[in-house]
Order: C-alpha cells, then sequence, then structure tokens
C-alpha cells in the first residue's frame, strides 16, 4: 500500500506557465485517499514497505519513495516543490535554518583548496561563517564592496568557486546588480548564490536574471509571521542532487511541521510582500520629509543612489528600512523606546513591524571600525513594517520623533 498510496496520492501542479499567486497557492500540493483540501502533514521519523524484498529495493534506490524524514518528507517535499516553482529553479531543498541552507551550500558545493567571494554587506552570521568556521574546510574567503562590479571582477582567483550576495542589503538597502555579477561568476566558471530573504521570489527572482542558486531564511517572510525557523536553497538539478546528498548525511534537515507552517505562509506571499511594499514606501517617503531625521535608506525612493537598478530587476521595493535620526544613540533608543506599537526585537519579515538598533545588536558585536567601514552608525534605526494599519504606524513613529 505505502508505494501506491504516494504515487497516486500525489497531485503535480505543473503549469511552467501559471502566475505567481497561482503557484503560491497551488504548486506541490498533494492529495491523500482522503481528499483533503489543505496541505497534509506528515509527522512521521520513518516509513513502513509491504515486505522485506520492497524494503530492500527502496534502501538500494532501485525504488523511489521515502524512508526516513532526515531523507524525504512528503510534506516538506510540498514545500520545496511550492518554492522551487516560484523561484523558477529545477529543485529545491529545505534545510533546518537559514545558515544551515548556507553552510550546506558550502559544504557540498566547495572543497578544500577552493575559494569564495562574498559581498561584505551580509547577514552578520553568514560572515562568522564563513571567516570562522568554512575557512576550517580550507575554503577562503573575500568580502567585496557588493555595489563594486570591479571590486568583484578583481577578487576572483583561479580557484574561485561561488560568489555569494545578499539584495537588497540590510540594513543600508544597498543592492547588486545580479545580472552583472552571474555574468562575472560564468566567465570565470563560477557559480552565483543569491540570499533572497529580503524581497523573495514574489518581488525578485534571481535565477531569471543568471544566478545559478537563490538562499533563503524562511524563518522571515516565507513563514510571515514569525513562527518557525527554517530555510531552503533552490538551482538546477545537478547542483541540488550535491546539496541534498550533504542534508541526508550531514542532517541539516527541515521537520515536516516547519514545512507545512511555511506552506500555509507561502499561499500568502504574493499579497503580503506587496502590502508590506506599499507601507514600507509609504512610511520612508513621510520619514524622509521629518524634521528629526537625518536620512532615509530605501530602495524604492527617486533618490535611492541605486532606485533604477532597483526598478529594474525587483518588482517592488520590499517591507524593510532603515534610518538615521537626528543625535547619536541615545537618540535613537529614545526614539525606539517612544514607539508603543512596533516590537523592538532582531527579526523582521514578520506581518508584526519590528524595530531594532543596529549598532548595539545585530551588528553589534562587530569591531568599532568594522561597523563603520560598513556604514552603520550609531544613530541608525532599522525599521521592518509590517501590516497593521498605516495610520497607526506613522502615528508609533511620530511618537518616536517626539521623544528626539
Ligand atoms: C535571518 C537571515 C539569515 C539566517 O537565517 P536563519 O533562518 O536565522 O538561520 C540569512 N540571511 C538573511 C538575509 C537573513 O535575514
Amino acid at each position: 500500500m505505502s508505494k501506491g498510496f504516494e504515487r497516486e496520492a500525489r497531485i503535480q501542479f505543473d503549469l511552467p506557465e501559471a502566475d505567481l499567486e497561482t503557484l503560491a497557492v497551488r504548486a506541490g500540493q498533494m492529495r491523500t485517499p482522503e481528499g483533503e483540501h489543505s496541505d497534509a502533514i506528515f509527522p512521521t521519523s520513518s516509513f513502513v514497505y509491504s515486505s522485506a524484498r520492497e524494503a530492500a529495493a527502496r534502501f538500494g534506490g532501485e525504488e523511489p519513495g521515502n524512508i526516513y524524514s532526515r531523507f524525504t518528507n512528503p510534506t516538506v517535499r510540498a514545500f520545496e516543490q511550492r518554492i522551487a516553482a516560484l523561484e523558477g529553479g529545477e529543485r529545491a531543498v529545505a534545510t533546518a535554518s537559514g545558515m544551515a541552507a548556507i553552510l550546506s551550500m558550502a559544504m557540498s558545493l566547495m572543497k578544500c583548496g577552493d575559494h569564495l567571494v562574498c559581498s561584505r554587506s551580509v547577514f552578520g552570521s553568514t560572515v562568522s561563517l564563513f571567516t570562522k568556521y568554512i575557512s576550517r574546510a580550507g575554503i577562503e574567503t573575500t568580502f567585496v564592496d557588493p555595489k563594486d562590479l570591479d571590486a568583484w571582477r578583481q577578487a576572483i582567483r583561479p580557484e574561485t568557486r561561488v560568489l555569494f550576495l545578499e539584495t537588497p542589503s540590510n540594513p543600508l538597502a544597498e543592492l547588486t546588480d545580479i545580472r552583472a555579477v552571474a555574468e562575472i561568476a560564468h566567465a570565470h566558471g563560477a557559480l552565483l548564490v543569491v540570499d533572497n530573504c529580503f524581497l523573495t521570489p514574489a518581488l525578485q527572482r534571481p535565477l531569471e536574471l543568471g544566478a545559478d542558486i537563490v538562499m533563503h531564511s524562511a524563518t522571515k517572510y516565507l513563514d510571515g509571521q514569525g513562527r518557525c525557523v527554517g530555510g531552503v536553497l533552490v538551482g538546477r538539478e545537478k547542483e541540488m542532487e550535491e546539496v541534498f546528498g550533504f542534508i541526508r548525511t550531514g542532517g541539516a534537515c527541515m521537520s515536516p511541521f516547519n514545512a507545512w507552517v511555511f506552506l500555509k505562509g507561502l499561499e500568502t506571499l504574493p499579497l503580503r510582500m506587496k502590502a508590506h511594499s506599499e507601507q514600507a514606501l509609504s512610511l520612508a517617503t513621510w520619514l524622509q520629509a521629518q524634521e528629526g531625521i537625518e536620512k532615509v535608506y530605501y530602495s524604492g525612493l527617486p533618490d535611492h543612489p541605486q532606485h533604477a537598478l532597483a526598478c529594474q530587476q525587483q518588482r517592488a521595493f520590499g517591507g524593510v528600512l532603515a534610518f538615521e535620526v537626528k543625535g547619536g544613540k541615545d537618540a535613537a533608543w529614545r526614539f525606539i523606546d517612544a514607539t508603543q506599537v512596533v516590537s523592538i526585537t532582531g527579526n523582521l519579515g514578520d506581518v508584526k513591524s519590528t524595530i531594532t538598533h543596529p549598532a548595539t545588536t545585530t551588528h553589534g558585536r562587530m569591531l568599532v571600525e568594522e561597523r563603520a567601514s560598513a556604514g552603520i552608525r550609531d544613530n541608525l534605526i532599522r525599521l521592518s513594517v509590517g501590516l497593521e494599519s498605516l495610520q497607526d504606524l506613522q502615528a508609533d513613529l511620530a511618537r518616536g520623533l517626539a521623544a528626539l
């Protein structure tokens, strides 16, 4: 029964020409003989066989099917198929967290002696992972200014295997031209990996722009409601098979419950990203006109130095913005403490708006000079704009301004 069950129960949604909104709701959907309308959850560690012969064939790889949830699980697979469809990739591999996705990418696609070129404006733990841990495997990383195409070119060595970037960057909204960096990578036989957390496939599709692999912290907008930690890599069958081999052996797999939560999140992803972007653009525009604000960082603002590139490679500008208040750290802290609606937390990509002081939290472990060269000033505040009413959010930021 177990073998036929899955094959018959599976409803493959394979309309590659379907729109993003349709794929977000339908792609990867399966149905058991119970006829459930929503995605089923399979909280099981192992799977059974109808006979010893079938078990042997399954383990030997002669027959497809589930063996153990560290390898495959139907709920996790549904999530993988849906995100693969949304990013326009051949295959996705889900991981325990966003960091587990980056670790798995590095361990499965590089070996001792290989070289990595990374944007210097990436998530803090990504920098630590490459410099403290991946380095132990004999893989060296060079960090470059993500906006400077010559810097990318010059950093490449004969042994460079992977280029890694995040666009727009956190928290200063620096953009990288994905198409241009993909061309640089490919001219040297290297792969381009893009962390697409901030915009998601609803607003930016790096594979269409030439990237080889997209990486996500599903913890952020893919869930969208701050409930679960997870990650995923999407790309071609060839590289994803390598990644899958590492995950099923190394064990950094996604739990079926988390996959189920992420499936719920994906259904509303295009709708949420549109709303997050609209609210963020309104607030960025409003903040820019306020007396106590020195500077606003948001790629949707017409005076953002890379606004034209943002319009080219993005569908909209996302939900995260940053701004500098007049004054220093104390002024920034007074602003944050005066707010009542937004949550003071380091997380982002939630329906709840969150406010962060990067210099003393997310970027707090950097040396003072490192922080200065990264442009993270003491008066900088990051806002992840949620889906509360625009009016209430604006009133909340006005409380912060009044406290300056
Ligand atoms: C949060 C985040 C990560 C790490 O993801 P986890 O799920 O927390 O492991 C990586 N990149 C970006 C841009 C992030 O925001």
